[in-house]
């Protein structure tokens, strides 16, 4: 069958920044297995996986608009080490839950000079164009239980 709204579709992929960087893949791993039309991987990688059958290889670029988002300069702040108490030996790389007013939001660490640390709120791959490899290896109608959790099982 194709992919459409309301199937279950197991893929393998591997994913590829600008510079040919393999940022994840399903390689050694299980294939991801998704809802196609809720919205549980990227809308450029599910619309490019319409239509598509058991068997399908493609490879698809998808703009940041249809990934990640692009990056938004506003979610990277500089705050003073005091607002982080009780953290010892703050680094880059590191990752907290920030209370904003609109809840809890992943942010990293992306400088710490002196007293200040720069905090970026922005997804990873905000901003980049990926590039996936993709196998379709199987298509098959949803269950009634995976339609009403809006996610494969
Ligand atoms: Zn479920």
């Amino acid at each position: 069958m194709q992919v459409k709204k309301d199937c279950v579709v197991l893929m393998h992929y591997t994913l590829t920044n600008d510079q040919g960087d393999v940022l994840d893949s399903s390689e050694g791993r299980e294939p991801l297995k998704f809802l196609q039309g809720a919205h549980n991987i990227i809308i450029g990688l599910e619309k490019a996986i319409e239509g598509k059958q058991q068997g399908d290889t493609f490879d698809v670029s998808v703009e940041p608009e249809e990934a990640y988002g692009v990056r938004h300069e506003q979610m990277i702040q500089k705050v003073p080490k005091s607002a982080f108490q009780g953290v010892e030996d703050l680094a880059v790389g590191m990752s907290f839950q920030a209370e904003t007013e609109h809840g809890p939001v992943p942010v990293k660490i992306t400088e710490v000079v002196d007293d200040v640390v720069t905090v970026d709120g922005n997804h990873e791959l905000a901003g980049q164009r990926l590039h996936f490899k993709v196998s379709i290896e199987d298509v098959r109608a949803a269950s009634q239980e995976e339609l009403e959790h809006n996610h494969a099982h």
